[in-house]
């Protein structure tokens, strides 16, 4: 034991020092390229199912409606838990491929 806190990622493999590894022992760096990829890519699901949405209001000519906020509303929350869902489902895929680790 050396005092300082110190292990090997088991993403980009480089040694680490001063940070703690999490659970499945990838550095800071790692973990920060896999949230915003993640991120990124969730943004495609959840616009396709705002899209659907609104075609969905389209369709059923909802947009003339007392209650268009209260949909609209709807709607955004739903986008908003598909990019949640799918973050978090691309968050394990992709960490399970690993990511290319970061250049600094
Ligand atoms: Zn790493």
């Amino acid at each position: 034991m050396t005092g300082s806190e110190s292990f090997d990622c088991s993403n980009c493999g480089h040694r680490v020092t001063g940070e703690a590894a999490d659970h499945i022992g990838w550095c800071k760096a790692c973990r920060k390229a896999l949230v915003r990829r993640s991120g990124w890519l969730a943004m495609f699901p959840a616009f396709v199912v705002l899209a659907l949405y609104l075609w969905m209001l389209d369709y059923f000519e909802l947009w003339n409606s007392t209650f268009l906020i209260v949909f609209m509303a709807l709607g955004l929350a739903l986008a908003y838990v598909a990019f949640k869902v799918a973050r978090r489902v691309f968050f394990d895929v992709i960490r399970a491929r690993g990511v290319k680790p970061p250049a600094s």
